[in-house]
């Protein structure tokens, strides 16, 4: 809702959290529909697929107006070079990008890469406080590295 306002519409993966597990949310509380694509096997949405899933600036179109990703997926980590490449995507299509990141600590610990690094790319993040951040193991890692 930080990003869209009524009528405009999020691309999102058909398997990520926000669209699959949260009641419709987006729409309920925010008017924003979903635009769902297909996950690849690696959790990742084809950027042929995003593109052509942002419509074109036409009335009769809900507006493109997010691209969100989610980062562990399915218990996979997005490929580090795949987020730029899709971020850059969306960002030259003039689409925010929000990462759903839930479970981002455990992105962070498997592949030894700081939260920073893997938020950098994108407009807004959401860290969950009840997975992986609050895991003992977790805040010992994040004690050593920073
Ligand atoms: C748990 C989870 C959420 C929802 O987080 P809450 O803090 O429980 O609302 C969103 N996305 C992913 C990937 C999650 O695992």
């Amino acid at each position: 809702m930080a990003h869209c306002e009524r009528g405009d519409e999020y691309i999102v993966g058909q398997s990520a959290h926000t669209y699959r597990y949260e009641g419709g949310g987006a729409a309920v509380l925010g008017s924003i529909q979903p635009q769902p694509i297909e996950n690849a096997a690696d959790g990742s949405l084809p950027l042929e697929k995003i593109s052509a899933a942002i419509k074109a600036d036409d009335f009769h179109f809900a507006r493109s107006k997010l691209l969100a990703l989610e980062n562990t997926i399915g218990g996979k980590v997005l490929p580090a070079d795949y987020v730029l490449k899709a971020t850059e995507l969306a960002r030259e299509r003039g689409l925010a990008t929000h990462l759903d990141g839930a479970r981002l600590f455990n992105a962070a610990v498997a592949t030894d890469t700081s939260l920073k690094q893997l938020c950098l790319p994108f407009d807004s993040v959401s860290l969950c406080f009840s997975k992986a951040w609050a895991h003992p193991s977790a805040r010992h890692w994040w004690a050593l590295k920073h």
